[in-house]
């Protein structure tokens, strides 16, 4: 059985876990989760880099610093998970769902200026598998119109536009280290702080709407209520865990990217011939190998495709069901515009077995199993 995923695993994690028990010290913001924020810091440049129980979570927090109130509108694409939505909803807010492009299944930038209203206060975009959305384009369109801007880069750690990380191009990046994801807490997330000025504010809202942040740097000498806001903060047990995978961050991406390249290659001809579609990644992106999909004719083929793989023991899968026609979705928020790629190109697109550690001759099953359904 080849599993569509398996979380990564570097070695390192065990020891970091039993230091972090050996310090007494396995609530919030020990050693170990400002470690993961000076990482996170250091190598995506960016002003702050808060750890959080989840990119779910972070986004909520993004939401909150929007300041996203009763009826305020959120263009987004419908090609997501339901937390790129929730955090909104959960504010009052009402998801404005715009189509995606078919090449790089991200937010139609052209079609973003479109759904601004007078209500319009944010734009949340997702960079699916990895690969950046028009950043340049999307900002552009949110300075005109005084927007926020969110990246849920939930799949894009350690993936770049125009040599810039993703997640820190706009006002707040939203990271998962779920453990479907490149690196890994169990549970985690990140959110990233573009501007200083946000940074306190975050910090706050994150510890249950206090200035405890400020009290353990000395700036205060007792800490108070002064927010609204939750807690955010995970355990320093999590943020071990992570730490030995941010500090393999280069290996774990070569591998992946390695793997994915392999796919490319050995699908290509097929793509050629015109039997199935490969991803597309712009040249201003690089990405991060977060997923590697194949585009069917139809739903019906892909169908077809899925049972043959699932029958030689290779879990491929499909993705988002998108949230317009979810009836969440459907309660919550609603389409601008025409849905002309957003439905037809979900499904059609299949997801392959990729993680850090799949080997060659797994790979090569795969790929046999592929063109063996296209009788090739
Ligand atoms: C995984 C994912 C999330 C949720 O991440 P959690 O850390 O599990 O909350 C949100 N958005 C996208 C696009 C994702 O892929």
């Amino acid at each position: 059985m080849i599993s569509f995923n398996e979380p990564p695993l570097v070695g390192t994690e065990e020891q970091y876990i039993s230091e972090a028990i050996a310090n007494r010290k396995i609530c919030g913001d020990g050693p170990f989760t400002r470690k993961c924020s000076a990482w996170l810091e250091e190598h995506m440049k960016t002003a702050k880099a808060l750890l959080t129980t989840s990119c779910t979570h972070a986004t909520e927090m993004a939401a909150l610093l929007a300041g996203i109130g009763e009826g305020d509108e959120v263009i987004m694409p419908s090609y997501t998970f339901s937390s790129t939505a929730n955090a909104f909803v959960l504010r009052g807010g009402v998801p404005v769902f715009v189509d995606i492009r078919p090449d790089t299944m991200n937010i139609d930038e052209e079609k973003i200026e479109d759904a601004v209203t007078e209500r319009t206060k944010a734009i949340v975009v997702v960079h699916y598998a990895g690969v950046g959305c028009e950043m340049e384009r999307i900002c552009g369109i949110a300075g005109r119109h005084n927007l926020t801007v969110i990246e849920d880069a939930a799949q894009a750690v350690m993936a770049f536009y125009k040599g810039r990380a993703l997640g820190t191009i706009g006002d707040f990046g939203c990271y998962s280290f779920h453990e479907t994801k490149n690196y890994s807490m169990g549970e985690g997330g990140a959110l990233l702080i573009r501007d200083e000025k946000d940074r306190e504010r975050a910090e706050i809202i994150r510890e249950k709407g206090t200035d405890r942040s400020r009290f353990f740097r000395g700036q205060v000498d007792k800490y108070t209520w002064v927010d609204a806001g939750s807690s955010y903060l995970p355990s320093e047990l999590n943020a071990a865990h992570l730490f030995a995978q941010l500090e393999q961050a280069e290996r774990i991406n070569a591998d992946r990217l390695r793997s994915w390249e392999r796919y490319q290659q050995m699908l290509l001809p097929l793509e050629r011939e015109g039997i199935l579609s490969l991803p597309v990644v712009p040249k201003t992106c690089k990405h991060n190998a977060h997923m590697f999909y194949i585009k069917a004719k139809d739903l019906a083929e892909r169908s077809r495709l899925l049972a043959f793989l699932k029958e030689r023991g290779i879990l491929a899968v499909f993705h988002y069901i998108p949230l317009h026609s979810a009836p969440a979705g459907r309660q919550f928020g609603r389409f601008h515009g025409e849905d002309v790629y957003t439905t037809k190109e979900s499904e059609r697109l299949l997801r392959l077995p990729l993680y850090y550690g799949l080997s060659e001759a797994d790979q090569n099953r795969v790929v046999a199993a592929v063109k063996e359904f296209y009788g090739k």
